[in-house]
């Protein structure tokens, strides 16, 4: 066992419990936060990269589940000023009942975001709205309504986050995974853990042809354990919390129901002018969106049930099916599954009530759920990433009380206090700044690692910087391919197929700076060209 005694220590590394690491080490509490993956491998990168209020729980009469997200949503736009924007909006109306009632109702949303209002909400007639959305079907369009909602990069997001927690003295680690509890008297007091590295790049690799890098990294795969003492413990592990509620007590109930949504992500030349477009209900009831990011187009997204959890979910026939078809509907274009870059799937975990007894996730419960267990473990799940920071004061408020950190005992760091990330600016990449500028003079770009072919391609479509990869290494937590490819860059959620030409140059750059062996370095290319195949349409 380690010799620290943590006051919390918090499993999963996605927008919970990144925002609840920051909440409790800027409070002065001993925090350690671990993750069995990436940061934001889960669901934390697969959202629709939207800081929102939810227009759509206006319709189901939650005015004050949508005036607390945005006013959340107005919060991280002015705490992170530099990885959030302001995104316009433009829902098409194809009826004068349907103008009267959008409009009335994307008026209160603007209104309810008080002196955190992102702009007015205003009443477009049939040519502008044609004008804003140059690709929208013209057939039947009367008119549309714009509106302003908040925009970010889910995965930087979570990076920024982490190291905000380790400016103020948290511990965080990737890749270490919370396998056991050790109890005293029914309560937690230690977490056993399990670091998880090239475990994570095995599995990944399981189906590729043996040989020697299977082997290289089937002998560095023995996890290693080792105990922390703790004095409370946050669980933060989204679709996966019920795994971990189990694991403190067999016999606990299950909360969540995760229910799926995808992403299909294609060339701006089928969505062309910078606004997004809202359908607030397809002839199936359903949201559809159609919102430029990072230089692509992002359409999305579906509300399936599943089974199954997993990190990395797949998407099902027709979930694809609906997207295409609708978005070619709505559109006067004809984009085929040979037009998407990448496919990406997230699994929302949403939490059960009493009465969801039927199979529509869209009327399960949108709020977040906090449940405290009688071996203390608090258990935070729900919500959505715009509200991440409410979920994570409401879980360290918890924990501070059930296990009393704020007594005499509490081995803290500095004087405890009350929440204070209402105002707390997020982000510390001035290290990562000053390192890359004085890389940048020397380095050449990623490309000049490939082939030149390919490399005078890239260069120019995405720019990616040996100096990238090397900050990322070095300032980021990568630990993979796969995180800088999947989670720095975004360049597999963009386009996968580039990724994977991608994926020699950034291993080559990583073997040097994390001192991998080549066997290594192969299983690493290996493991990531596997997974990058399933963001592809086959
Ligand atoms: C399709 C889709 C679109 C969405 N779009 C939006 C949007 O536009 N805006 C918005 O505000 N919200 C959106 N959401 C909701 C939002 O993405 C989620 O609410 C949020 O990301 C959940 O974060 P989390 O930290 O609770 O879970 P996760 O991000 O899943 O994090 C949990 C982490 O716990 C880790 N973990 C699990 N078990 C262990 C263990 N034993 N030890 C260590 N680590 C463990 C996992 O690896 C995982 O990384 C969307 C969700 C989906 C599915």
């Amino acid at each position: 066992m380690d010799n620290l005694t943590y006051d919390i220590v918090i499993i999963g590394g996605g927008a919970t419990g990144l925002g609840s690491a920051v909440d409790a080490a800027s409070r002065g509490y001993k925090t350690l936060l671990i993750e069995q993956h990436d940061f934001g491998k889960g669901t934390s990168s697969r959202s629709t990269k939207l800081v929102h209020g939810g227009v759509r729980y206006l319709a189901q009469g939650n005015i004050k589940l949508v005036r607390e997200a945005l006013a959340e949503r107005g919060r991280l736009l002015k705490n992170a000023p530099l990885m959030t924007s302001t995104q316009p909006f433009v829902v098409p109306v194809f009826s004068l009942w349907e103008k009267i009632y959008y409009s009335a109702g994307l008026m209160l949303y603007d209104v309810l975001s008080g002196k955190l209002s992102l702009g007015k909400t205003r009443l477009l007639s049939r040519k502008k709205t044609l004008e804003l959305l140059p690709n929208i079907n013209p057939k039947k369009v009367a008119g549309g309504i714009l509106y302003y909602d908040g925009q970010f990069n889910d995965a930087e997001l979570c990076i920024e986050l982490a190291n905000t927690a380790e400016r103020y003295g948290a511990t965080v680690l990737n890749y270490t995974k919370a396998v056991g509890f050790i109890k005293e008297n029914g309560v937690i007091v230690a977490v056993e853990l399990e670091d998880t590295l090239w475990a994570a790049v095995g599995a990944g690799s399981e189906a590729a042809a043996g040989g020697a890098a299977e082997a290289a990294i089937a002998a560095a795969s023995q996890p290693k354990r080792r105990t922390v003492a703790c004095k409370s413990v946050i669980n933060a592990t989204g679709v996966f919390t019920d795994a971990v509620l189990q694991m403190d007590d067999p016999q606990a109930d299950t909360l969540v129901y995760p229910s799926q949504g995808i992403h299909l992500v294609v060339s701006p030349q089928f969505f062309r002018g910078g606004n997004a477009m809202m359908i607030p209900k397809t002839d199936d009831g359903r949201v559809l969106f159609a919102v430029p990011w990072q230089g692509k187009v992002v359409i999305g997204t579906t509300d399936s049930h599943v089974d199954h959890i997993d990190l990395e979910p797949l998407p099902l026939a027709e979930e694809i099916h609906f997207v295409l078809e609708h978005f070619n509907r709505y559109t006067n274009t004809a984009i085929t599954k040979d037009d998407v870059l990448s496919v990406f799937v997230g699994l929302r975990p949403l939490v059960r009530s009493a009465n969801a007894g039927s199979n529509i996730t869209s009327l399960l419960s949108r709020d977040h759920t906090l449940v405290v267990s009688p071996s203390r473990m608090v258990t935070i799940t729900g919500g959505k990433w715009t509200t991440y920071r409410k979920m994570a004061e409401d879980a360290v408020n918890n924990a501070v009380f059930t296990a009393k950190l704020d007594g005499a005992e509490a081995g803290r760091t500095r004087d405890a206090k009350k929440c204070i990330t209402k105002n707390l600016p997020i982000g510390d990449l001035g290290a990562a700044r000053e390192l890359a500028a004085q890389l940048t003079l020397d380095e050449p770009l990623l490309g000049d690692y490939l082939d030149h072919e390919f490399a005078a391609f890239h260069h120019i479509t995405y720019a990616i910087r040996v100096v990238d990869v090397v900050v990322a290494a070095r300032c980021k937590y990568v630990r993979t391919v796969e995180d800088f490819l999947a989670r720095r860059s975004r360049l597999l959620f963009l386009d996968a197929r580039a990724a994977i030409y991608l994926a020699p140059g950034v291993a080559k750059i990583l073997q040097k700076e994390l001192n991998w062996s080549n066997e290594q370095r192969d299983a690493q290319i290996e493991s990531f060209i596997q997974l990058a195949n399933q963001y592809i349409i086959h």
